[in-house]
């Protein structure tokens, strides 16, 4: 619990005007896209520079005062959701392109911009910054990176883990360290920056980082393949990304979400199973990957295919799969969202998303399935209504199941969107011994452990 002296440091650090304990302020900062419940900080702080952070730490760490990181509060798994209160560290002012280098294609940016944001500049200059999360309009670069995200271009280019070359950091103790380097790749000590990617804010808080940015593609090309049958739809996936195929999305979206996305955009796609691909390349290169894929999506009994490669088409056909999260929301005002995010062996995609239709037929609950079906990543949305406790924890045991199977399948936890307060019951089943050793770097780092408590470990 904070005291009046402490907010008094606090204001000390950052001016007055960048301290907030208005109840309005607190509540926005409470709860994230997941379902759990709102858990308010002692106060929110909007620091403007590194040496703001580096002193808010050391003084939190001197009295053991909870820290919490938070860029645009658009995690799944209650990531950036203060539990046990304390300050809430709200980085996204901090949103500054510090430093452009075109000829190396690198940025230098704040935590606090946003991925889509960031891309509407380098856009102008020819590049961009692949993952392209689905929520792309709210991630931050430093959300981003904390949770190492990825998203619909995965497949192609890779995880945000894949562009970091360098970040400053700020310990828990106050201590303003810098990893990596600007090189392209380097075996100079421990992967310090591999290790700060993905730690979802528990063992450092990024204030600048350095990504390596891609060249934007020739053409763009688009198709959309819609199935009868699920299975159908997955076995050629897999045969898209096993045979050779170079695609720079693969998305699948089953009949449930089609429908509903139709219903709340008003779109008229088929609604049956659905794939959405998407190509980069030249246009000969381009052409050739469409006409390949036709030809397995009809191997497998496609009963609809459909190609764009003018923005304004590609838009159009796009949009189905970028609404489908909002759409399911819209469609089940009140009730709760339980996130899955598993992912695993591409071999095996086919065979987690037919055990995902079983398990709703079988619990008796609306379940979405989507995801990012070109690496394995299967997201999952189970509808469940609070106030009917048998409902909702049916709901929550389903999507237990669902990755405990995904485990049985040699897959994880989580492909993307963190493990957060919501999914480290799973740590030890999916890491073993090997968690002892993140708790190991987690004491040395942190050994108060202010730095997002009750996040990643099963117990504190
Ligand atoms: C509709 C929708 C679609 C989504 N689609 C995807 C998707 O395709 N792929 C995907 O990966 N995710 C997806 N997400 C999840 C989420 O948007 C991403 O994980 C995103 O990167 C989180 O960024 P954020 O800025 O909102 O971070 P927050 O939610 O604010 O924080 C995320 C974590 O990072 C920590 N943190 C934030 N900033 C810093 C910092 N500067 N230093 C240290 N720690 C920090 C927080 O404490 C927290 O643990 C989706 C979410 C929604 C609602």
């Amino acid at each position: 619990m904070l005291m009046d002296r402490d907010i008094s440091e606090l204001q000390a650090i950052v001016g007055a005007e960048n301290v907030s304990v208005r109840q309005p302020d607190l509540e926005a900062h409470s709860v994230d896209e997941s379902w759990i419940d709102a858990h308010l900080p002692d106060v929110v702080v909007w620091p403007t520079s590194t040496e703001q952070v580096s002193a808010i730490l050391k003084y939190a760490n001197g009295r053991g005062l909870p820290v919490v990181p938070w860029g645009g509060g658009s995690s799944l798994e209650g990531n950036p959701v203060p539990v046990m209160g304390g300050i809430l560290l709200a980085l996204y002012r901090m949103k500054a392109i510090l430093e452009l280098r075109e000829d190396d294609l690198q940025v230098v940016v704040q935590p606090g911009i946003v991925y889509d944001e960031l891309n509407a500049h380098l856009r102008r200059l020819g590049m961009f910054f692949p993952p392209a999360p689905g929520s792309a309009d709210v991630a931050t670069i430093g959300g981003m990176v904390a949770n190492n995200s990825s998203g619909m271009r995965a497949v192609k280019y890779g995880v945000t883990r894949d562009y970091v070359l360098k970040l400053k950091i700020v310990l828990a103790d106050g201590r303003i360290i810098t990893v990596g380097s600007n090189a392209k790749k380097s075996t100079s000590g421990y992967d310090l920056v591999g290790l700060f990617v993905g730690s979802e804010g528990t063992l450092g808080v990024v204030t600048e980082i350095t990504l390596r940015l891609m060249g934007l593609p020739e053409q763009v090309a688009v198709a959309v393949a819609s199935f009868d049958e699920l299975s159908d739809a997955a076995q050629a996936v897999y045969e898209a990304v096993r045979y050779g195929l170079d695609p720079s999305a693969v998305e699948i979206l089953d009949a449930n979400t089609m429908r509903v996305t139709n219903e709340q955009q008003g779109l008229s796609f088929r609604p049956t199973p659905t794939l959405f691909v998407e190509f980069h390349g030249n246009e000969a290169g381009v052409q050739e990957q469409l006409a390949y894929l036709r030809e397995l999506c009809e191997d497998h009994h496609c009963v609809e295919f459909q190609t764009a490669t003018t923005a304004e088409a590609r838009e159009k056909l796009w949009s189905a799969r970028s609404e489908a999260h909002d759409s399911i929301k819209f469609t089940h005002p009140r009730c709760a969202m339980i996130a899955g995010d598993v992912c695993v062996p591409i071999s095996r995609f086919s065979e987690m998303i037919a055990y995902v239709g079983e398990l709703a037929g079988e619990n008796g609950l609306t379940i979405y399935a989507f995801g990012h079906a070109g690496d394995g990543n299967l997201h999952t949305e189970v509808i469940a209504r609070r106030e009917d406790k048998d409902e909702f924890g049916r709901a929550l045991k389903t999507t237990d199941r669902m990755i405990e199977h995904a485990l049985a399948l040699g897959g994880t936890v989580a492909g993307e969107h963190g493990v957060g307060a919501i999914k480290r019951h799973f740590m030890p089943r999916e890491h073993g011994a090997s968690l002892d050793v993140m708790r190991a770097i987690k004491a040395v780092l942190d050994p108060q452990g202010i730095l997002n408590p009750g996040k990643i470990f099963p117990t504190l």
